[in-house]
């Protein structure tokens, strides 16, 4: 239960990997930031990629966790337990008339944008999706489909500029202004899934009530698709902070794909919480009065 005023954080880690050094940067800053503003700190397990997840890695999350001396409320919050959730909202804004069945690849898209010459691409690097689904004529969802937004449609619907307040890695709050047009006609729908990230992580995070989320950088231009869905379906707005990531010696983005240490092996080599601290800058531990 959430107390008038109470704030509310979250770490979301997917199990597809060892957690690492970035990660525990996360999870200790929600924390400590939670313990401070004598808040909640919920653990979700973002599981809906059935084909990366593996129980060995979940397992893993809450061992490192406890580890580091992190306290999360019961029952741990899992994403695949809410695919209805998801299905409800997809159907939401199918009925907004904002989405579109897709069945292009990403070889139908790399063709089709060549084509076009010097195309826009997105924040990840891909190009814009051209929006050759959406010129035929609608079609039923189907399993063998992604669903697109349709960005234009869904920017009219929600007329004005949205906003978001970023604390970034200070404290001082600042508005950005989403503007997710950027992004293009995003899939929300993944054809083997029936869901996407952008989905879940709009509506976890007001079913579960939070209040704050804070995580890395990384994931900083997808706040502007998940504060158009907020908008769309009706959802709150938290606040956000977007820290620093964590930086291997090659000055390098840890990633769980690449071969950068788990904290596990830091552990086995002797390493204790308090060093994992005082690695990642961060104030010795708090104390877990959640
Ligand atoms: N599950 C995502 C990850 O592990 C984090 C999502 C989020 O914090 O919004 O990168």
């Amino acid at each position: 239960m959430t107390g008038p005023g109470q704030k509310v954080f979250r770490f979301a880690p997917s199990p597809n990997g060892y957690l690492h050094l970035g990660h525990a940067y996360s999870a200790l800053l929600n924390f400590d930031l939670a313990c401070r503003a004598g808040g909640r700190f919920l653990l979700r397990i973002e599981d809906i990629d059935v084909v990366r997840r593996r129980v060995e890695f979940e397992a893993a999350i809450y061992e490192d966790l406890a580890w580091l001396g992190l306290v999360w409320e019961q029952p741990v919050r899992r994403q695949s337990e809410h695919f209805d959730d998801y299905a409800a909202a997809l159907a939401r804004l199918d009925a907004l008339g904002v989405l579109y069945a897709c069945t292009c690849s990403r070889a139908d898209i790399a063709r089709a944008t060549r084509a076009l010459g010097d195309w826009p691409r997105d924040f990840d690097g891909a190009p814009l999706y051209p929006g050759t689904c959406r010129e035929k004529a609608r079609m039923a969802p189907s399993l063998a489909a992604n669903r697109r937004l349709d960005m234009s449609r869904a920017s009219a619907l929600v007329g004005g500029e949205i906003q978001w307040r970023e604390h970034g890695a200070g404290e001082a709050a600042a508005e950005i202004a989403a503007s997710p047009a950027a992004w293009g006609d995003v899939v929300l729908a993944r054809r083997d899934i029936g869901s996407s990230y952008h989905i879940a992580v709009v509506v976890d995070d007001a079913l579960q009530g939070v209040t704050d989320v804070v995580r890395g950088r990384d994931l900083f231009e997808a706040t502007r698709i998940h504060r158009l869905l907020q908008q769309l379906l009706g959802l709150p707005a938290p606040a956000y902070r977007h820290h620093e990531l964590v930086l291997d010696e090659g000055g390098q983005k840890l990633a769980k794909s690449r071969a950068s240490k788990p904290l596990r092996a830091l552990r086995a080599q002797g390493a204790s919480p308090a060093d994992i601290r005082e690695m990642l800058g961060l104030a010795k531990g708090q104390s877990a009065s959640l």
